[in-house]
């Protein structure tokens, strides 16, 4: 098997993993792997992640013109953005998963950084999290927003709908999804403990994992 249906089986695979575990649901949340000529590939309009085809796979060139397969879907633009901006980027994942998108809902106190350092982990694979102004999906203003961001940050949360997040494999982006939807439910568990106050990792703590595992 070549390199591209390789990357088109783990599209297809990663897609039924993030339905089986309830991650994405209906035909909502798109998933894209950068190919090594700048081109794209990504699960396009209307499927649902439960049963990609490999071979209907929206192949799309650097500039997000399809070259083959499915059209892709409106949001194809929020992971043209993040290539665009991030040399690194290899692959894309975006997500209407529960808990992200509930705090994505929330009136929020530092858009720079939504949610407190409260893991190791989501320090290292998150980093810190800005929010995206709302923006009906589509609109070309989300896309700018996003691209204004996506050079500094690998992770974004788009207010009132879900992540997007980079990575440099498929698997590094899933990974950093992950650990940001269980931070996100894991934030949303201890504000229903009103009388405890939060214990995060304090900024000395968060620049020494950035000290030692990079910044992400
Ligand atoms: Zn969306």
């Amino acid at each position: 098997m070549n390199e591209e249906n390789k990357l088109r089986e783990k599209i297809c695979n990663t897609g039924a993993s993030l339905y089986a575990r309830g991650l994405t649901f209906g035909a909502s949340g798109n998933i894209s792997v950068r190919l090594d000529d700048g081109g794209w590939l990504m699960t396009p309009t209307g499927s649902t992640m439960g049963s990609l085809d490999p071979a209907k796979l929206s192949h799309l060139d650097a500039k997000g013109n399809l070259l083959s397969g499915d059209k892709p879907t409106k949001e194809s633009f929020l992971h043209q953005v993040m290539y665009q901006h991030r040399d690194s980027a290899k692959a894309v994942v975006h997500l209407h998963s529960s808990y992200a998108t509930a705090v994505s809902c929330l009136q929020c106190q530092n858009t720079n950084n939504v949610l407190p350092p409260l893991t190791a982990y989501y320090v290292m694979r998150v980093g810190k999290l800005p929010l995206v102004p709302y923006y009906p999906p589509g609109d070309l203003n989300l896309a700018k927003a996003v691209g204004e961001l996506a050079g500094d940050h690998h992770a974004v949360l788009l207010a009132n709908h879900g992540p997007v997040v980079s990575g440099n494999s498929l698997d590094s982006a899933l990974y950093a999804t992950e650990e940001l939807e269980e931070t996100a439910k894991l934030y949303l568990l201890l504000n229903q403990h009103n009388d405890q106050a939060l214990s995060p990792l304090n900024e000395e703590q968060v620049k020494e994992l950035e000290k030692r595992f990079g910044s992400s």
